[in-house]
């Protein structure tokens, strides 16, 4: 069986999503969440960019135990100084270098290097990088558009030069899959078979992990893709939907991936608490609905035997499954237990805040589910000591007049109480606290959704906001949305 290699690049291409925002604390933790999936490199960032992004890609090498971290380099000797410096701690350090190869890239976003000058300047950087890492990956950026004889030039020059890992990239999303399978075998057969063949798609056409199972197919060994399939435009392959396409379909192409699959919607949960990214619903694998069946027999069938009408049981990639509720009545070691069972190790604090908030949501919903436990365990891990709690609040709204909202807070022994008018309840209620934590925070994003389903669903929010010249992230569930959206905004603020 063939081994093929899972990059994580959520972290860097991944944020590069305008609703990607990672605090480097919160990149240090999701690192340690991949390095528990099993991922075998971390694409940590590109620290020639900025000192925080020089700052993230340290403490992850410093963060991980044993997976390969990935600095990325572009076009001079400089920047894989840069990323070596950055990677001095990680167990095993990976260079990745980048350089644009169609002539269209090269025109535009090389302000116009010829052919053989990139190839020269290839290998050098290579020759350069190699000398300084455990291993070199170079990616020839929009290989889909470029010519592909001299595509294969660079490729077998940097494999000379020494590169380990040759990564083409459909920078702009442009494959299908019969057209990636060609690129990819067109440069695994030109090769001397010293360099891993790796493929890197965008889902402009949605058909980033199509094309990478196809790449798969021609050769290639190593996948890269995100979580969620998150990224810039319409994101990249996700590793999710790879990762299950090779559990079922491994055998037969004769390959295999060692991710955990337990750990995937842990995963994919851990990007939204971090990042407030919420997944589409529909999203295949992680997304809320991927699993919920509308169709009467279909329901009848997953119940007797879920392989009829489900391609794989959502329990073995870590989703919490909706079947047993637990009830109002649950005393704590029923809940201990379930949040047990759910694959949460809570501290005694811990355990005792999300009893109370399990047990004040109980109250207002007929059936606790898993899933709602696993929010209600999710937000009490992401509890980061904040200083202001919620008293109370209240909402007026008449038709014809602007909501006016009224909260009050607490700090130690002060209370507050403040009163806004706003657009609508959650404005007004955002302003309010605004005026009584005397910030000026800037709201650059709200969202809320249903988590599970049902008329007394739990309603998440995520607010992000903008502080200085700084994101920041809060994420609050309740079965209030106006509530869940206040707690949220005071998370934010408080970070
Ligand atoms: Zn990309």
């Amino acid at each position: 069986m063939r081994r093929i290699l899972i990059v994580d690049t959520t972290l860097r291409d991944g944020a590069q999503s305008p609703q990607v925002t990672f605090s480097v604390e919160g990149k240090v933790r999701f690192a340690q969440q991949l390095e528990r999936l099993k991922v075998d490199v971390i694409d940590a960032g590109y620290p020639a960019l900025s000192a925080e992004e020089r700052a993230a890609v340290e403490r992850i090498a410093q963060s991980v135990s044993s997976t390969t971290v990935m600095a990325l380099a572009h076009g001079d000797e400089v920047e894989i100084e840069v990323a070596a410096k950055a990677l001095a701690q990680a167990p095993k350090k990976r260079i990745h270098l980048y350089i644009p190869v169609s002539d269209i890239h090269r025109r535009y976003l090389l302000r116009g290097g010829e052919r053989d000058e990139v190839l020269k300047t290839s290998i050098a950087l290579v020759e350069k990088a190699v000398s300084l890492a455990d291993e070199v990956e170079f990616t020839p950026g929009d290989a889909a558009r470029a010519d592909e004889g001299f595509l294969k030039e660079v490729c077998c020059g940097v494999e000379e030069a020494g590169a380990t890992v040759i990564n083409l990239s459909d920078t702009v999303g442009v494959a299908i899959p019969s057209k990636w399978y060609r690129v990819v075998k067109g440069v695994v057969d030109a090769l001397k078979g010293n360099a891993v063949v790796s493929s890197h798609c965008h889902d402009d056409l949605g058909l980033a992990s199509a094309n990478s199972l196809s790449a798969i197919e021609a050769g290639a060994s190593q996948i890269h893709g995100t979580i969620g399939g998150v990224g810039t435009r319409a994101g990249n392959a996700a590793i999710e939907e790879i990762a299950v396409a090779l559990k079922i379909w491994g055998e037969e192409l004769g390959v295999e991936c060692l991710l955990n699959l337990k750990e995937i919607y842990p995963t994919s949960r851990l990007l939204t608490m971090l990042t407030g990214c919420m997944l589409p619903s529909h999203k295949a694998v992680v997304g809320d609905l991927a699993f919920v069946h509308t169709i009467e027999e279909h329901r009848m069938a997953v119940v007797k035997d879920h392989r009829a009408v489900q391609i794989v049981d959502p329990q073995s990639i870590g989703r919490p499954s909706s079947r047993t509720p637990i009830t109002r009545y649950a005393g704590r070691m029923m809940f201990e237990q379930k949040v047990h069972e759910l694959g949460y190790t809570l501290s005694e604090g811990q355990l005792s805040k999300a009893y109370q908030l399990f047990s004040s949501i109980a109250w207002k919903k007929s059936d606790v589910t898993d899933a709602d436990v696993a929010a209600i365990v999710e937000e009490v891990i992401s509890e980061h000591g904040s200083e202001w709690e919620l008293v109370s609040f209240s909402i007026s709204m008449e038709s014809g007049c602007a909501p006016r909202a009224k909260v009050s807070l607490r700090r130690g022994e002060v209370e507050v109480e403040e009163e806004a008018e706003g657009n609508g309840p959650v404005d007004a209620a955002f302003k309010a606290v605004e005026r009584a934590t005397e910030t000026t925070a800037r709201l650059v994003d709200f969202s809320v959704r249903a988590l599970t389903y049902g008329k007394d669903a739990l309603g998440e929010a995520i607010v992000r906001v903008k502080l200085g010249n700084r994101e920041r992230v809060g994420r609050a569930v309740r079965t209030d949305v106006v509530e869940a959206a206040i707690r949220a905004f005071l998370k934010a603020i408080d970070e």
